[in-house]
C-alpha cells in the first residue's frame, strides 16, 4: 500500500475534501543561507579551539619557563689553572678549578695535543638540575691535571697544548648551554735541572748550622737544602760563576736524627734533581727544666700581653689564659719571624762573628724543654729556642751583627722586641727589652745599642732573650758566636779556588769537626 504523506493528501488529489486554504506563503530562505550559518558556526567553534590552543600553547610555555626560568641565565663556565706555566715536566703540579655560578655544570673535556696526538685527560657529564631542587648541582669542580697528565701520557720534550672546553646547563644557544672554551699551548720541559756538589764533608750539630757549596744549571729556578721538613734556598756565591750556589741550612733541635738532608734544584717545568752529600750529624740532648708559674708572674704578665695582643681570647682564668700565650700566641710569634725571614736580601750584611752580649751571664740555654707547673700541677710544655742572658737592671742591648733593623715593637711572648736581618735569611732577636731605641728600616753595626734590657713579655725578671734564626728555624747561636766555627764552616768554603772559578771537579773543603 502506498502510504501518501498526510499533508500531500487532496492537494490537487480531488478527494473531496474541502481544499485547505491557501497557504500563506513565506519566503523561503535562500539556499546560500544555511551555509553562511553553517561557515560561521565552524568559524565560531574554530575560534575557540584556536583560543583554546593558544590558551594551552601559553600555559606550556609559561609552564616551560617555570620549569627552566633559572636556566636562561647567560654566565658561562669559568677556567682557573692554580699558576700561570709556559713549562710542565713530567709529573708537573697543576690543577685546574672549574666554576659555574648559575645553573652548574653539564659537561668538561680537557684534551692534551703534542704533534699528531690528541690524549682525553678527562671527559665528564653531570646531571641537570631538577626545579624542585631535588638533584644536587655541579657548581664547581677541580682536576689534578699534572696527575692526570702523568698517568695518561708519556710527554714529549716539544710544543704541546691543553684544549679545555665546558658549558653549563643554561637553555641559551639552543639548549646548548654556555661555553667556555681555552686552549693553553706550553712547552714540555722533561729534563731537571744539572745538579753538582763542590762542597766536601760536613759535621752538623743537631740545632745547628752548616753550609754547603753547589752548582746549578741556570734553567733552575729553585735550588737549596731540604733538611727534613724544613727547606733552606741557596744563594749566589758570587765567585765570578753565575751557577755556582751556597746554601746555609739549619738541622733543627727538633727534628729527628735521621732526617734525609738532600740538595734540591727545580726548574720551572717542575721537573727537580736531587743529590746526596757527605755528612755527619751529631745528636743532641737538650737539657729539661720545671718552670714553676707564680701567681704575682702571671698577674704581672698575662694582663701586659694581652693587652697588647687580639689573637688570643681571655679564658677568664689568668693559669688558662698564659698556657693560650704560651702555646698559640708563640706559634704565631714565631711564624711573624718565618715571614719576615721571606724578605731577607740575597747578601751577607753581617761581618765576622755574632757578639754575646758583654758582660752577660747565660741564664738558660738553646733548646731547653720546658715543663710549666702551676700550683704543683703540669699546665704545658714549650722548648726555649733562644739563650737567656743577664747582666744587671736595663741594661744597654748591643746589636749581635751588622744588619738593618726589620722588626722595633712588642712582639707577644717576647714584649718589647727588636728583630735585626743580617741577610740570606738570617735573623737575630733581641726579647723582653723595657725600651727600644731603634726603629724598622734603620741599618744598624754591630754593637749599636738597640733599646735596653728588662722584663716584658713572658719574662720572670729582668734579662734579654737572644735568639737567632734561620728561615724561621730556630739555630743555636752558640756556633754564630765563634769565629773559628764560621771560618771553617762559612767563609772558607766560600773563598775563590781555581776549582770553583772554572772548574767543574769535585771540590773537597777542608771541615773540622764541630
Ligand atoms: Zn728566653
Amino acid at each position: 500500500m502506498k502510504i501518501v504523506p498526510l499533508h500531500r493528501r487532496g492537494v490537487g488529489e480531488g478527494c473531496g475534501e474541502p481544499e485547505d486554504p491557501p497557504r500563506r506563503l513565506t519566503p523561503s530562505p535562500l539556499p546560500g543561507g544555511d551555509f553562511q550559518r553553517r561557515v560561521a558556526a565552524r568559524c565560531q567553534r574554530g575560534i575557540a579551539v584556536l583560543f583554546l590552543l593558544l590558551i594551552l600553547i601559553f600555559l606550556i610555555l609559561a609552564s616551560s619557563i617555570f620549569i627552566t626560568w633559572n636556566r636562561w641565565e647567560g654566565q658561562s663556565p669559568t677556567l682557573r689553572f692554580d699558576r700561570d706555566f709556559k713549562a710542565l715536566g713530567r709529573n708537573p703540579s697543576l690543577s685546574l678549578l672549574i666554576e659555574d655560578s648559575g645553573c652548574g655544570l653539564k659537561n668538561i673535556s680537557v684534551n692534551l695535543k703534542q704533534k699528531d696526538q690528541l690524549v682525553s685527560l678527562v671527559e665528564e657529564q653531570y646531571p641537570a638540575p631538577s626545579s624542585f631542587g631535588r638533584s644536587r648541582i655541579q657548581k664547581s669542580k677541580t682536576f689534578e691535571i699534572g696527575k692526570l697528565i702523568a698517568e695518561k701520557y708519556k710527554a714529549q720534550e716539544g710544543p704541546a697544548s691543553l684544549v679545555v672546553t665546558a658549558s653549563d646547563h643554561a637553555v641559551r644557544n639552543f639548549f646548548r648551554g654556555n661555553q667556555t672554551h681555552l686552549q693553553r699551548d706550553f712547552v714540555f720541559d722533561i729534563f731537571p735541572p744539572r745538579l753538582e756538589v763542590l762542597s766536601g764533608q760536613h759535621y752538623i750539630n743537631q740545632g745547628g748550622s752548616e753550609c754547603v757549596v753547589y752548582r746549578v744549571s741556570p734553567d733552575a729556578e729553585v735550588s737549596g737544602v731540604q733538611a727534613g721538613p724544613h727547606f733552606f734556598p741557596g744563594y749566589p756565591a758570587n765567585r765570578g760563576d753565575p751557577n755556582l750556589k751556597f746554601c746555609l741550612f739549619a738541622f733543627a733541635y727538633n727534628i729527628p736524627a735521621d732526617s734525609p738532608l738532600k740538595i734540591v734544584a727545580r726548574d720551572a717545568a717542575g721537573n727537580e734533581a736531587v743529590a746526596g752529600f757527605w755528612y755527619k750529624l751529631f745528636p743532641k740532648k737538650f737539657r729539661s727544666r720545671d718552670i714553676k708559674v707564680e701567681d704575682s708572674f702571671l698577674q704581672k704578665a698575662v694582663p701586659e700581653i694581652m693587652s697588647h695582643t687580639s689573637e688570643i681570647k681571655d679564658q677568664g682564668d689568668l693559669a688558662k689564659t698564659f698556657v693560650e700565650l704560651n702555646s698559640k700566641l708563640r706559634r704565631l710569634n714565631h711564624a711573624l719571624i718565618a715571614e719576615l725571614a721571606q724578605k731577607s736580601p740575597a747578601r751577607f750584611l753581617w761581618d765576622g762573628s755574632f757578639l754575646q752580649l758583654s758582660n752577660s751571664q747565660v741564664e738558660s740555654l738553646f733548646a731547653d724543654h720546658r715543663t710549666y707547673l702551676y700550683q704543683g700541677k703540669e699546665i704545658d710544655r714549650q722548648d726555649h729556642v733562644g739563650f737567656d742572658l743577664s747582666v744587671v737592671q736595663q741594661y744597654p742591648i748591643e746589636a749581635s751583627n751588622d744588619g738593618v733593623v726589620v722588626y722595633a715593637d712588642y712582639l707577644g711572648i717576647y714584649g718589647n722586641c727588636v728583630m735585626i736581618d743580617h741577610g740570606c735569611g738570617r735573623l737575630s732577636l733581641y726579647g723582653h727589652l723595657s725600651s727600644i731605641n731603634v726603629k724598622a728600616g734603620q741599618q744598624v753595626k754591630k754593637k749599636d745599642v738597640l733599646g735596653r734590657s728588662g722584663a716584658t713579655g713572658l719574662a720572670g725578671g729582668d734579662h734579654l732573650h737572644f735568639g737567632l734564626f734561620l728561615h724561621g728555624v730556630p739555630v743555636n747561636p752558640n756556633e754564630w758566636w765563634d769565629g773559628k766555627w764560621i771560618k771553617d764552616h762559612v767563609l772558607d768554603r766560600l773563598k775563590p779556588t781555581p776549582e770553583s772559578a772554572g772548574g767543574g771537579s769535585q771540590q773537597s773543603v777542608v771541615s773540622t769537626r764541630p
